[in-house]
């Protein structure tokens, strides 16, 4: 994936955006008040991914008092993975955060996810007392076992957002729809470390989840199968010599 070479700051935070206009304005203030503490260069990026609820508007309020705050607007809405993609590439951090729109996340984790890219190229939140309804649980249960055992994988919880990455991770990967459930493994198959920390995870007080079982579950099996097929054929090899 092709990102901006002007990677002038320490920290780019990335958050789509889908119909979140009660959580953007919470959202930031908690942001502030925990990016502040870390006295680091950082930027804000909201991908507004085609929001009908006024959400762009929010977020354009807060950027006059705020200039950390970046605003990318799409038409029409594209999905999760397309607003990562748009935001990464124009992200001048040289660690990526990513974390979601609904207040779910913890803002106050950063700092763990931080600490571990010391030694880590890619830190992965795993919400470990999930607090969303219990079909979602669930489905969420069976979703992480079938993909860790198609894809030979071992990351608890891929759907949290709340993830750190190095900004080189995303140097050789192609962007698809559907692939940030798949950052850990695409970047482990180009060599770079992935650890996994225990996050916080809070129930969503305002808006709706954008997932169900039909949309996230099903959906996500072509992706899975792909990444099976890709990870299988992968070139491996050791060169003994060469002249
Ligand atoms: N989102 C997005 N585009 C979409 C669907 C979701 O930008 O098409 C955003 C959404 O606003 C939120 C994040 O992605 O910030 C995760 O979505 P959601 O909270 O609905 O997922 P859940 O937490 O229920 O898995
Ligand atoms: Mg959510």
């Amino acid at each position: 994936m092709q990102t901006t070479p002007n990677h002038d700051l320490e920290l780019s935070i990335i958050i789509p955006v889908y119909n979140e206009r009660d959580n953007l304005v919470p959202l930031e203030r908690k942001l502030e008040e925990e990016l502040v503490k870390l006295h680091l260069d950082y930027e804000i990026i909201f991908v507004d991914d085609g929001s009908v609820d006024g959400s762009p508007h929010i977020i354009k309020s807060l950027r006059k008092y705020n200039p950390k705050i970046k605003l990318i607007q799409f038409k029409n809405n594209h999905g999760q993975s397309a607003a990562f993609a748009a935001g990464f590439k124009v992200a001048r951090g040289k660690i990526f955060v990513t974390l979601d729109a609904d207040m779910q996340n913890n803002p106050a984790d950063i700092p763990l996810l931080l600490e571990k890219t010391e030694h880590y190229d890619v830190v992965c939140g795993w919400r470990f007392k999930r607090n969303d309804p219990w079909v979602k649980r669930v489905a969420s249960k069976i979703g992480n076992a079938v993909r860790n055992s198609l894809s030979q994988e071992e990351i608890a919880d891929t759907g949290c957002s709340l993830k750190a990455f190095r900004r080189e991770c995303f140097d050789n990967i192609k962007p698809f729809k559907g692939m940030h459930r798949f950052f850990p493994t695409l970047m482990k198959m180009e060599g770079f470390k992935v650890a996994q920390v225990k996050v916080s995870h809070f129930p969503r007080l305002y808006g709706k989840s954008k997932y169900n079982i039909r949309n996230r579950l099903f959906a996500s099996l072509h992706d899975l199968m792909a990444i099976r097929w890709m990870k299988k054929r992968q070139i491996n090899y050791d060169i003994i010599q060469e002249d």
